[in-house]
C-alpha cells in the first residue's frame, strides 16, 4: 500500500520520521490532510494540532508555526518553530504565557513589534490550552488511540 514519507523537524531536532498513512496539518488557510500522491505544495502553518495516522496509531502534536512542503512522490516535510506531543503540553506554562501576552497587549502600542510578538504568543498559548483540554476530554471518554513518539 502506498504511504506518505513524513518527517517533522524543529531547529533543535527531528521530532518524527516514518512512513505513515496520512498527516493533517493546521495551515494559515485552514486544516489540510495529506494522503499519498497529494499534489506538491508549500504552505505556512498556524499554531494548532498536527495529526499523524499510521495504521491504528493516531499521534497528535502541537505545532507553533512553520512550513509544510509536499514534494512529488508522497514526500512530506514539516519544519516547525516548535513541536511537542499533546501529552507534553505544560498547561501552567501555557497559562502563564497567555497572561504575560495579555498584559503586554494591554499596555503596548498596537503598531509596535512588542504588541505583535505578544499577539503571536497569545495565539500559541491559546492553541496549546485548547489542545490540552481537548486531549483531557478525549482521554476521559476513551476516544482515539494515541501513539508515542520515537526517540530521535
Ligand atoms: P513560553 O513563553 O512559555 O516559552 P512560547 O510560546 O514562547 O512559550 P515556543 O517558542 O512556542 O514557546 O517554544 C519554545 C520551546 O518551549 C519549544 O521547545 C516548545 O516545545 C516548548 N514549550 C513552550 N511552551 C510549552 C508548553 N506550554 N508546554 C510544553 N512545551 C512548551
Amino acid at each position: 500500500m502506498v504511504k506518505v514519507t513524513f518527517e517533522i523537524a524543529t531547529p533543535e531536532k527531528i521530532v518524527y520520521r516514518e512512513s505513515v498513512d496520512q498527516v493533517t496539518v493546521p495551515t494559515l488557510l485552514g486544516e489540510i490532510t495529506i494522503l499519498p500522491n497529494h499534489i506538491p505544495l508549500v504552505s505556512a502553518l498556524s499554531p494548532g494540532e498536527l495529526v499523524i495516522q499510521r495504521g491504528e496509531d493516531r499521534i497528535s502534536l502541537f505545532v507553533s508555526g512553520g512550513f509544510i512542503e509536499v514534494k512529488p512522490g508522497s514526500n512530506v516535510v514539516v519544519l516547525a518553530d516548535a513541536a511537542e506531543h499533546v501529552d507534553e503540553i505544560d498547561v501552567e506554562r501555557a497559562e502563564a504565557a497567555k497572561e504575560r501576552a495579555r498584559k503586554t497587549m494591554e499596555t503596548a502600542r498596537v503598531e509596535t513589534e512588542h504588541y505583535t510578538n505578544a499577539a503571536a504568543e497569545l495565539q500559541r498559548s491559546l492553541a496549546r490550552l485548547h489542545l490540552a483540554s481537548r486531549k483531557r476530554h478525549r482521554g476521559r471518554h476513551g476516544v482515539g488511540s494515541e501513539g508515542t513518539l520515537k526517540d530521535s
